[in-house]
């Protein structure tokens, strides 16, 4: 069976991209499951070049075709911003995702409502000997200035879906995994992981 290598170290994320694939005929590897623990620096200046930095390097170290992403929340009021930077967006090196939450909120703070913004993400394809695919997906919504939800990670609790009345943080782990931006983006990925599959 093919095996593809999760290029993160983000529980989060690594948890979300195993429940979308599950339906493959992949088998699918984090990478503490082969001992791999690279750290590798999101020096790109796009998403795809940082997901391909992660893909890349993943492939290279393991042998295997490894899947990268890079995703960020765009926030209109703030110019795009955090953007790439969405990571680590708050001052201080040990700063949390709740410190992210709270910094955005108070850069907000004198810009009217609604604070319209889209998470969106870059899924990259590593083949060990070079090649490479990109895809893309991207998830429109709000935020807001109360956290709600107890569920997914990083900017979720303050990320509304006005058509559904909830934050992402409100959803389920299955309808998050069927409209976020990676949930897209991983959806479009599958065409190609199939036809390498078939190889
Ligand atoms: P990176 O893709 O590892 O550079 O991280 C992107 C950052 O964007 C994460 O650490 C989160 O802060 C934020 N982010 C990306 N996707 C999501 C999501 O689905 N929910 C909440 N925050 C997210």
């Amino acid at each position: 069976m093919l095996k593809l290598l999760l290029a993160s170290q983000n529980p989060g994320k690594l948890q979300e991209m195993q429940f979308i694939l599950r339906d493959l005929p992949i088998q699918v590897i984090s990478p503490a499951e082969i001992d791999i623990d690279l750290d590798v620096k999101e020096t790109g200046k796009t998403y795809a070049e940082n997901a391909a930095l992660k893909a890349r390097a993943f492939a290279e170290a393991s042998g295997l075709l490894s899947l990268g992403d890079d995703s960020g929340l765009e926030v209109d009021a703030l110019g795009g911003e955090p953007g790439l930077y969405s990571a680590r967006y708050a001052p201080g090196a040990d700063a949390n995702d709740a410190d992210r939450r709270a910094f955005l909120l108070k850069n907000l703070e004198a810009s009217p409502r609604p604070w319209t913004a889209r998470f969106r993400a870059t899924i990259a394809i590593a083949q060990p000997r070079g090649e490479i695919e990109f895809t893309e997906g991207i998830c429109e919504g709000e935020i807001i200035p109360e956290e709600r939800g107890a569920g997914g990670f990083g900017y979720d609790p303050i990320f509304y879906l006005a058509e559904l009345g909830l934050t992402m943080a409100e959803l389920s782990e299955d309808k998050k995994n069927k409209l976020s931006h990676r949930a897209k983006a991983l959806e479009k990925a599958k065409a190609f992981l199939l036809r390498y599959g078939h190889k």
